[in-house]
């Protein structure tokens, strides 16, 4: 197990940049992403209150030359390569950027010319995609999810499938289609199948829906061959994301026998731009469900292996107000994310530094904490009405879907920023 101490996490910290108390970047946070600005090329940055951190001109002005980092690391399109030196190197990094940043360390902030060339504004940047994902796998580990799933198209009384409890269930997604915030989703088109009609019909997903979900992504595994075990995955864990991973629910329903998710699925998931250390979130470990049937043993964990952090999905109409339409919280998972990578890796699958493991859809136990329109609306027989006075059963042309999340303890948040998409019409 690492050990390097983790004193970025520490409460009394604060920063010689101002960060307001609602802000999810305080000094114990600092969580990376890429960005651009009008004259500055994509480049590895570290979120700070409402601003970035220019870690590409840190290190050039030779702030992080204690390190083992490259400037290839920070003067990148992605952060992979960062990532490349794993979680000790990363841990050292975050440890140093917290002390640049530290109010008591004039180290960086005496010098106001480096500051111009180190410091901007989150508002006048544009974030990217951070990650070149390998990778994606989706996985179904909500208890409540997959309850209200099986109630609603199979049985209520025997909602879960016979394997549900005893693996955390996942499928292979497609990682071309990953976008970040703020970039568009366009609905898809596809075959659907009424109930009573006999052939499908092909156009445009009536019922498109978004997942609230978390990611994780990887570190560089271990060889094909290999296992990660429980004890050990929080080591090959970089840091996490807020995750929507739309779905077509029509398209779906005909599509997915036998062999599953498709064309439903693939068409696009959209994470959040900066990603949060597991570090960062350590501080919020608590305890899962109580698992029974008792697991098979390299599914066993010791420790708080789940997180508190709370989610929020807002849908905002053209023109509108915004609209809370779930609250949900990542602790509500039945399979954590321990579990999830020993059980992606006991077969000898390898995972690569990048790689992106998401939660599947995360759904509290009882209405209002659902993580889809089709829970929320149960199947489109509940509606949940606008501040305009409309009505949605499913995400409709020009409607934007927000993700929050943030995990919050009596001294500090750590937050994830917003996840914001709006959904254009079929082409
Ligand atoms: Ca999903």
């Amino acid at each position: 197990m690492v050990k390097e101490k983790l004193s970025a996490n520490i409460p009394s910290l604060k920063s010689w940049v101002e960060v307001s108390e609602n802000s999810d970047f305080p000094i114990q946070n600092l969580p990376f992403g890429v960005f651009s600005t009008k004259t500055k090329s994509k480049r590895v940055g570290v979120a700070i209150g409402n601003q970035i951190l220019d870690l590409a001109n840190l290190y050039e002005l030779g702030y992080l030359s204690s390190l083992s980092f490259c400037e290839h690391c920070f003067n990148n399109e992605f952060l992979n390569r960062m990532m490349g030196h794993g979680k000790i190197e990363i841990r050292e990094l975050r440890n140093r950027i917290s002390e640049l940043l530290n109010i008591s360390n004039d180290e960086l902030y005496k010098d106001k010319k480096h500051l111009k060339l180190v410091l901007d504004l989150q508002s006048s940047a544009t974030m990217h995609l951070p990650i070149k994902i390998g990778d994606y796998t989706d996985f179904y580990s909500s208890e409540q999810h997959a309850f209200n799933v099986g109630s609603m198209f199979r049985d209520p009384n025997n909602a879960l499938l016979p394997n549900w409890k005893h693996i955390p269930v996942a499928y292979h997604g497609r990682s071309s289609s990953i976008i970040p915030s703020g970039e568009d989703v366009i609905r898809p088109k596809g075959q659907q199948k009424q109930d009573e009609s006999e052939n499908p019909i092909f156009g445009a997903s009536k019922l498109l829906d978004f997942e609230l979900e978390m990611g994780f992504i990887t570190f560089e595994g271990k060889p094909l061959g290999e296992q990660i075990f429980t004890e050990e995955a929080d080591d090959f864990i970089f840091g996490m994301c807020l995750f929507n991973d739309w779905s077509a629910r029509d398209i779906q329903k005909w599509e997915y026998v036998p062999l599953g998710p498709f064309l439903a699925k693939n068409f696009a998931s959209s994470m959040s731009c900066w990603i949060v250390t597991l570090d960062a979130l350590e501080p919020f470990r608590t305890s899962g469900p109580v698992q029974n049937p008792k697991v098979l043993p390299y599914l066993e964990y010791k420790n708080d292996k789940h997180l508190n952090i709370d989610l929020s999905v807002s849908i905002k109409i053209p023109n509108g107000e915004e609209k809370v339409v779930t609250e949900s919280n990542y602790k509500h998972m039945y399979w954590n994310m321990n579990q999830q990578l020993a059980h992606h890796s006991v077969n000898g699958c390898n995972i690569n530094c990048g790689d992106l493991l998401a939660s599947g859809t995360i759904s509290g136990p009882q209405k209002g904490s659902f993580g889809s329109m089709l829970e929320i609306s149960w199947r489109g027989t509940q509606p949940v009405s606008m501040p305009d006075g409309s009505e949605r059963k499913f995400i409709n042309d020009g409607d934007t879907v927000i993700f929050r999340g943030a995990a919050t303890n009596g001294s500090y948040k750590v937050g994830f920023g917003e996840l914001v998409s709006k959904v254009l019409p079929a082409k």
